[in-house]
């Protein structure tokens, strides 16, 4: 799940920086019944505010109302959604940087037993496997290694040998990266 807005990597044209935040500022523009609307973004640097295109020249009657009002209200939820669009991202020619913008949420480690992950002693047998399902609260690429290792409180090392062993599948494929909802099933 998303803990704060992403970066946005734009260049700046004022310090060749090319890190930007959104501070769920807009700027909306009324043209007799065309609007133009962006998004503020401002440089991570040197403060430089630049603007991403949501809407241009486009009739006002072809625009939700909902979504201008959330705009006038500045609505950072919206500037999230926003950024999570890909016709935004290649309207704008920017992309996401998710560094240190999400966080594993596994609801608690009460669903690992004590020493899963370590060598079978005592009653771990019994574990037998567990099925996984990983929801996405956001589209943000991940590598699902570092997800099964950091919830599963494996080393990354460790879950690429149990993918290899066959002790750790899934319908979808766990190297590279993921952003979307998947499921795997690690086996004792
Ligand atoms: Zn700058």
């Amino acid at each position: 799940m998303p803990t704060c807005l992403p970066t946005v990597l734009r260049r700046c044209h004022t310090c060749a920086s090319d890190r930007f935040r959104a501070n769920g500022k807009f700027r909306v523009n009324a043209n007799h019944k065309l609007l133009d609307a962006w998004l503020l973004v401002l440089c991570t640097s040197c403060g430089e505010t630049a603007k991403l295109t949501v809407l241009e020249r486009t009739h006002v009657r072809s625009v939700r109302p909902e979504l201008l009002d959330r705009m006038h209200d500045n609505d950072p939820d919206l500037a999230a959604e926003l950024l999570q669009d890909p016709v935004v991202r290649r309207r704008n020619r920017v992309a996401l940087d998710w560094d240190n913008a999400w966080r594993l949420d596994t609801g608690g480690s009460d669903h690992l037993a004590p020493g899963w992950g370590l060598p079978s002693s005592g009653g771990a047998e019994s574990l037998g496997k567990i099925d996984v399902s990983v929801r996405f609260a956001a589209r943000i690429p991940v590598r699902p290694t570092r997800l099964i290792a950091e919830g599963c409180g494996l080393s990354r090392a460790e879950v690429e040998r149990l993918i290899r062993e066959g002790s750790l599948v899934s319908a979808v494929r766990l190297t590279g990266k993921l952003s979307d909802d998947f499921t795997f099933t690690l086996k004792r």
